[in-house]
């Protein structure tokens, strides 16, 4: 599983970072930071998410009101949102 967080448009609301311990509140900058990710993009960050932490991920992408953390399953196929 790949998680893809869209940085330009994360607004600072923290959901994410209750969620999933990945996501850590970067308050100087109002935005969420995506620990070990790979910017693959500008303002587009990528990582793999570890076995047990799905779940997490899966609820710290639907817990974000504006869409900016996109959850992939290993076929590349759009899980959330
Ligand atoms: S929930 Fe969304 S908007 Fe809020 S900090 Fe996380 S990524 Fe950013």
């Amino acid at each position: 599983m790949r998680v893809e967080f869209d940085r330009d448009t994360c607004i600072g609301m923290f959901q994410c970072t209750a969620e999933w311990d990945a996501f850590e509140e970067d308050t100087d900058a109002g935005k969420a930071n995506l620990a070990d990710s790979e910017e693959e993009g500008e303002d587009l960050f990528v990582r793999e998410v570890p076995d047990g932490e799905e779940l997490d991920a899966k609820f710290a992408a639907r817990s974000c009101p504006v869409d900016a953390i996109a959850v992939y399953d290993d076929d590349g196929e759009q899980l959330i949102p």
